[in-house]
């Protein structure tokens, strides 16, 4: 404290530690498999890596990269989004390169967002979303995927975000494929969402970077509904389609009114990153469609060796159809349904790490006995998790 006033600003406050660090730290501590955090323990492609290398031998991306991001990059990432699905966007007024999905949602959200808007957004929601809803002033109205229990899948209720938009409303943050739940939103759910947002005249923004990761129907990217390509703002980042979350490169497409607001808060975050790593990613990004099949059936199996896992020792199982993630209930298991102190006991009790689904929520009493288990391991790691949790 100086002059009797705390240093974190009221504003983020409320995010002032996190259950990770904590869990990480307990990992570290204990030997646990850490099925918490969601990132790969192997590096993607070999080629991928050798562009990285060639390019920063070459010199190139060393100094300060062109603020948009390299025009290889753009050009690839317009291509990706013709080819994968039929959208056209212009590489130099309708994409921007970000350091990572997560400076793109910042960026969006402080550049798009005055204080007192209003902010409707799919609860469970990653943990960056209401950190910088709060650093844009602005106001987070959370809607709840519901769990359907005999479904085994998470659904949103289309009444429930209707009800949610006021006048207020500035903005839709939707995510999908959706983390922690591993929702994918169906065609219908996203034809709501987007009629709902040109009815009411709403800007959305869309984190679709778990696009790739899709094992049930197929990503349709809300971009693609009618009205909605001038409205809305497209996240992605190749940090999980490409398995190198290290590198931080991201990106955003949209209408050219959109790129230019996002970018003026980009400018001022970080400016430029990552300028080598851009000319990888615009390799990796022409990768052959191969590339993405293998990608899918190496994390189906995975993710088939976990749920099975998970519901021999005893878990409700939500099987994800998309992301890297599942998420169980711990009822059967854990009458309490406390999920934050079944996850702070589980490193000592079987040695493995999984994060409670509740510090994604604003409703914590709604999250309380979820647990979320991440996937993106090698098959020995998540058969010899699966081993220690049978002994629960
Ligand atoms: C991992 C993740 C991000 C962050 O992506 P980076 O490119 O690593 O910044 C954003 N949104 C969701 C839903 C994620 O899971």
């Amino acid at each position: 404290m100086t002059q009797g006033r705390p240093l974190l600003n009221r504003r983020l406050a409320e995010f002032g530690t996190t259950i990770f660090a904590e869990m990480s730290a307990l990992a570290v501590r204990t030997g646990a498999i850490n099925l918490g955090q969601g990132f790969p323990d192997t590096d993607g492609p070999e080629e991928v890596r050798e562009a990285a290398v060639r390019a920063l031998r070459a010199g190139h991306g060393n100094q300060y990269p062109p603020g948009p991001g390299i025009p290889e990059l753009r050009t690839a990432i317009a291509a990706h989004q013709q080819h994968r699905y039929g959208l056209a966007y212009d590489p130099d007024t309708e994409v921007l390169v970000t350091a990572g999905a997560t400076e793109a949602i910042a960026a969006s959200l402080l550049a798009l967002l005055e204080p007192g808007d209003e902010v409707v957004a799919l609860e469970p929601y990653y943990d960056s979303y209401a950190a910088c809803i709060a650093m844009a002033g602005a106001t987070r109205v959370p809607v709840t995927l519901r769990p359907d229990t005999s479904a085994g899948t998470y659904r949103l209720d289309l009444d429930e975000l209707r009800a949610a938009v006021t006048p207020r409303t500035r903005l839709l943050l939707i995510n999908t494929p959706h983390n922690p739940t591993g929702t994918v939103l169906i065609r219908e759910e996203l034809a709501a969402v987007a009629a709902l947002a040109c009815e009411r005249d709403l800007l959305v923004v869309t984190d679709e970077v778990y696009e790739h990761l899709v094992f049930e129907g197929e990503h349709l990217p809300l971009a693609g509904f009618p009205g909605m390509r001038e409205r809305t703002v497209t996240i992605s980042s190749a940090g999980k389609t490409f398995s190198y979350t290290g590198w931080k490169i991201g990106w955003i497409t949209g209408s050219p009114e959109l790129v230019t607001a996002v970018r003026s808060a980009k400018q001022f975050l970080t400016y430029v990153s990552g300028g080598p790593l851009q000319y990888a990613v615009a390799e990796a990004l022409r990768l052959p469609d191969r590339f993405y099949a293998e990608l899918r059936a190496d994390l189906l199996a995975k993710r088939d060796l976990l749920c099975a896992g998970l519901a021999e020792a005893g878990f409700a199982v939500y099987r994800p159809a998309g992301t890297y993630f599942v998420t169980t209930d711990i009822r059967p298991l854990d009458a309490s349904g406390d999920g934050i102190a079944f996850c702070r006991a589980l490193p000592e009790r079987c040695g493995v790490v999984a994060v409670p689904n509740a510090v994604f929520y604003d409703h914590r009493d709604q999250g309380a006995p979820f647990v979320r288990f991440a996937f993106c391991k090698r098959t020995e790691v998540l058969q010899e998790a699966v081993t220690r949790l049978r002994k629960l």
